[in-house]
């Protein structure tokens, strides 16, 4: 038991009380809302420790919801989208949600992605000072965020500046889900948002360098029509 509060906004019952029978069983507690409005008010009053967030909801968009919370909250926030809300997603995934999946969706993947964003929570969370948080590593590669050298398999990997500023913010990111427009912001800045062949072009080149087979990538993951996420 580790009693973790999930809360579930879900207009859908039948949806709803298949995500509360399932997590309850392994042991989470959870709380149903059924509307926005019940959803701001349960988010603030019972703290949950991870969202999960249908966006078409009977009296708004689940997005507003994703606002308020990040004022106040860094929980995890996983997003159900219907099919064809692809823009609804990506707003949603700006705005501060970690991860989306695609209704229909399966419940085992989910619980997967609930784990692993708890896990990811729950090892970032206390920032003990003097802890090294500035080496930081995945597969082979090793990367120190303090002095920009970066490893695989023990032997440096020339970076370039951009390539370092855009694997740096896949590593503050990692696990999430980053927009492309986020991505683009972070490394480039606001006027090159709508360049997405930037950010290809240097994922491309961050693959060629780091990963084992760049054309078949297992750290740096294409979210199709959304962005990308540093798996690890
Ligand atoms: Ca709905």
């Amino acid at each position: 038991m580790h009693n973790e509060t999930i809360l579930v906004v879900e207009d859908e019952d039948q949806i709803a009380r298949v995500l509360k029978g399932a997590f309850e069983e392994a042991g989470y507690e959870v709380f149903r809302a059924a509307t926005l409005a019940e959803g701001r008010s349960m988010a603030a009053t019972r703290a949950p420790a991870l969202i999960i967030l249908d966006l078409g909801l009977p009296d708004g968009d689940g997005c507003e919801l994703i606002r308020t919370v990040r004022s106040y909250s860094s929980s995890p926030v996983i997003v159900l989208s219907a099919r064809g809300d692809e823009s609804s997603k990506i707003m949603a995934l700006d705005l501060g949600a970690d991860d989306y999946m695609s209704k229909p969706f399966g419940l085992e993947e989910l619980q997967a992605r609930v784990r692993a964003h708890l896990r990811r929570q729950s090892v970032s969370a206390p920032r003990e000072p003097g802890a090294d948080t500035a080496v930081f590593s995945f597969g082979d590669v090793t990367v120190n965020l303090a002095d920009g050298i970066v490893k695989k398999a023990g032997e440096e990997v020339h970076l370039t500046k951009l390539e370092f500023r855009l694997l740096a913010a896949l590593i503050a990111g990692r696990g999430k889900v980053l927009t492309q427009r986020h991505l683009l912001q972070t490394v480039w800045g606001a006027a090159y948002v709508e360049h997405p062949h930037y950010l290809r072009l240097y994922m491309a080149r961050l693959r060629s360098k780091l990963e084992v087979n760049p054309a078949d990538p297992v750290f740096f993951i294409t979210e199709t029509g959304v962005g990308y996420r540093l798996k690890v």
